[in-house]
């Protein structure tokens, strides 16, 4: 049988998240997109209180017996209505509805906490991760991009090499979100993508955490942006950059089948984030679908609905496909979650998920802008904002093209040698 209704426990964190983002984050959206780069540390130091608490169980996991193990598992997924991952769609579409860049600045261990979490030790982990359990906010990040590496990940060539204890890095990594955050205002840290053997290719490529302040390590710049401005974008520069042997993630052999929790594995990754960004598309469409029908009702226009397309007004029809267009970008986006969650292989649906909800958002932004005319256009609205912040998601963590080269993959059987 198959049930769309959600768990009540998924409805109440769902109400709480919609109250945060109606009462916290949209009354400053507008400020933080017109104040680039500046924080808004108050909504930081309320979530810092949250991340914390959530770090520190991660953490708690990580001393428990097998058996602890499973037990507290079955109490947070119990928690979470049995479904994490779904929960966690869900509470970033709200937050996205609220501000996609103010939901961005969270405090937390970011992309680079997902690298962690998928690939380290338990030793790794508490060393990297401690610190998110106490003291003033703190961020991770990921730097893989590179000026001329950024879909094509073996294209990278800042390296790594091995120099007795130690590993030194160089090379530049530019649009690392929250770079600045991680690398130089908090005690945070860097996962950095380098190669450690160019001639192997993707093989060689192996992920290191650069902690803050550590010499070698300096943000050079911060993107002006079109969108989600309230979000620092850092290039970083390696210089000669000297970290711990063990801060390798995975194993430092070069292995041309990477079986391994290397490569693949801080790849796989993706597969959990993805359908986050999908969310946080969808997050933005709602706001732009809301303001458009909000608007309509206060020129006395009511969206009909159950009525033949012959009656349907132009209007009507327009917003008829943005709804249909988000509603099946939110289905895709919960399935990909709902496979996660069974703990199933789901790299198919997540990138199906993310190109559809990026395609979709982009146009159902579109078309609100031009259906409102002036008011789509004028800075009184965050509808422009929202025209501008949606893009991102069909840009980063795979771009809509990626994606799309993704599922035709999967689909066809074909390996990246054959599909390019
Ligand atoms: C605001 C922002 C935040 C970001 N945050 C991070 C971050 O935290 N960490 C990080 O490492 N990176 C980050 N990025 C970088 C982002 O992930 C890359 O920009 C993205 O992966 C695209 O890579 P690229 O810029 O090299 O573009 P390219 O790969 O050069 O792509 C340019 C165009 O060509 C298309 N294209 C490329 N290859 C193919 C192909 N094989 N088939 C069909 N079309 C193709 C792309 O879809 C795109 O349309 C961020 C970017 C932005 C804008």
């Amino acid at each position: 049988m198959i049930d769309f209704e959600l768990p009540e426990q998924i409805v109440a964190a769902q109400q709480k998240m919609r109250a945060l983002a109606q009462n916290h984050m949209r009354p400053i959206a507008r400020e933080y997109d017109e104040r680039e780069h500046e924080k808004p540390w108050d909504f930081i130091n309320l979530m810092w209180h949250e991340t914390k608490k959530e770090v520190a169980e991660q953490l708690a996991a990580l001393e428990q017996t097998d058996e602890q193990r499973a037990e507290a598992r079955k109490k947070s997924a119990a928690q979470a209505g049995g479904q994490p991952m779904v929960l966690g769609a869900i509470l970033r579409e709200e937050s996205s509805w609220g501000d996609a860049g103010i939901s961005l600045c969270r405090p937390g261990t970011g992309l680079g906490g997902a690298a962690i979490n998928a690939v380290a030790t338990p030793e790794q982990k508490r060393r990297f991760f401690g610190r998110f359990t106490e003291g003033s906010p703190k961020w991770g990040a990921m730097a893989i991009t590179e000026a001329n590496a950024g879909s094509d990940t073996a294209a990278i060539t800042a390296s790594a090499v091995r120099d007795g204890d130690s590993w030194v890095l160089n090379g530049e990594k530019i649009f690392v979100t929250s770079g600045k955050m991680a690398a130089q205002e908090s005690d945070g840290w860097v996962v950095v993508w380098a190669t450690i053997d160019k001639s192997a290719g993707r093989a060689g490529i192996k992920s290191f955490v650069v902690e803050k302040g550590t010499p070698g390590m300096t943000v050079t710049k911060l993107e002006h942006k079109l969108g989600i401005r309230a979000s620092d974008t850092a290039t970083i520069v390696f210089e000669d950059c000297r970290i711990p042997l063990d801060n390798i993630l995975g194993s430092p052999e070069v292995q041309k089948r990477d079986t391994t929790k290397g490569f693949k594995g801080v790849m796989a990754t993706f597969d959990a984030t993805r359908p986050g960004v999908a969310a946080s598309a969808i997050g933005i469409g709602r706001a732009a679908l809301e303001f458009v029908k909000e608007k309509l009702a206060e020129k006395g226009v009511a969206v009909r609905y159950g009525i033949s397309p012959y009656q349907m007004t132009a209007v009507e029809k327009e917003v008829h496909g943005m709804e249909a267009n988000l509603k099946a970008a939110r289905l895709l986006t919960w399935r990909a979650c709902w496979m996660l969650d069974r703990r199933e292989r789901n790299s198919l649906e997540a990138s199906m998920a993310k190109a559809k909800a990026g395609l979709a958002v982009t146009h159902i932004c579109q078309k609100a802008v031009e259906l409102m005319g002036p008011l789509g256009y004028s800075r009184e609205y965050l509808l422009e904002k929202w025209m501008r912040d949606c893009k991102i998601n069909d840009i980063f963590e795979g771009t809509g093209q990626i994606n799309m080269l993704i599922v035709a993959r999967n689909i066809l059987g074909f390996g990246r040698d054959k599909l390019k």
